[in-house]
Formats: structure tokens, C-alpha cells, sequence
């Protein structure tokens, strides 16, 4: 998708600090951090929403929260614990449309979120 940031990002057409990178997904820190760790893992193939996944192209969200966890090993966010984001359409706070999953750790989560 030419005017997809995140595209660009996976095709490192643009700069970012790139925590993992397999075939298939690239994690990277966050622009604007809202948490000690703040990654964003998204899959390399344009998916604009979470809601447009399909039985054939869902199964990228389990690897999506495989390296999520993984990486909240590695940077040691595991315990006490870490929380997962999917922000659906602008409502939602959505900003950037190509499907991605924050991590987020490194400090108490309140719960409802805002
Ligand atoms: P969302 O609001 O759920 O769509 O999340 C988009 C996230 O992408 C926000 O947390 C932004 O800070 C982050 N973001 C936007 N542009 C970049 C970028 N160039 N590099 C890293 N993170 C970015
Ligand atoms: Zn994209």
C-alpha cells in the first residue's frame, strides 16, 4: 500500500528501531512511547483492520501474540505483566490503518482503559 507508513516501515522504506523481524512480521518501538516499553508487531502483509481478517488471513494474530510474548520475555515486562492492544477504527483510536498489536509494559496498567 503506497501511503501505508507501516508498510514503508516493514519495507524499510522509513526508519525504526526494529526489536524482531521474522518472514511473516516486524516488531518496533513506538514513535511515542505511552508505556516503558511501547512495540508495535504487525504482519508484513497490509491488513488495514482487525475487523477485515478473514478465516484465511486470521491465523497472522496468533503469530502476532507469539512474538508479543516472546518479546515480553526478552525485555523483561513478563512479570508483573504486559497488556495487549487491537484498536479497531477511529472510535477506538485507531490512527494508523495496517493491523497492529501493541505491547505494552514496564509499569501498572489501569483498568477500564481511557
Ligand atoms: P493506533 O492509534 O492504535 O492506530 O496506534 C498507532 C501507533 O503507531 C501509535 O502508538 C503511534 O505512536 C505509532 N506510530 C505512528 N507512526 C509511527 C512510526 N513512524 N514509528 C513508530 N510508531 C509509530
Ligand atoms: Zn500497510
Amino acid at each position: 500500500m503506497p501511503d501505508c507508513i507501516f508498510c514503508k516501515i516493514a519495507e524499510k522504506q522509513i526508519p525504526a528501531k526494529i526489536a524482531y523481524e521474522d518472514k511473516d512480521l516486524v516488531a518496533f518501538h513506538d514513535i511515542n512511547p505511552q508505556a516503558p516499553v511501547h512495540i508495535q508487531i504487525i504482519p508484513k502483509k497490509h491488513i488495514a483492520r482487525v475487523s477485515e481478517l478473514t478465516p484465511e488471513t486470521a491465523p497472522v494474530v496468533s503469530q502476532l501474540v507469539l512474538a508479543a510474548n516472546r518479546l515480553a520475555d526478552r525485555l523483561g515486562i513478563a512479570e508483573p505483566g504486559y497488556r495487549l492492544v487491537i484498536n479497531c477504527n477511529p472510535g477506538a483510536g485507531q490512527s494508523v490503518y495496517h493491523l497492529h498489536l501493541h505491547l505494552l509494559g514496564g509499569r501498572a496498567m489501569k483498568w477500564p482503559p481511557g
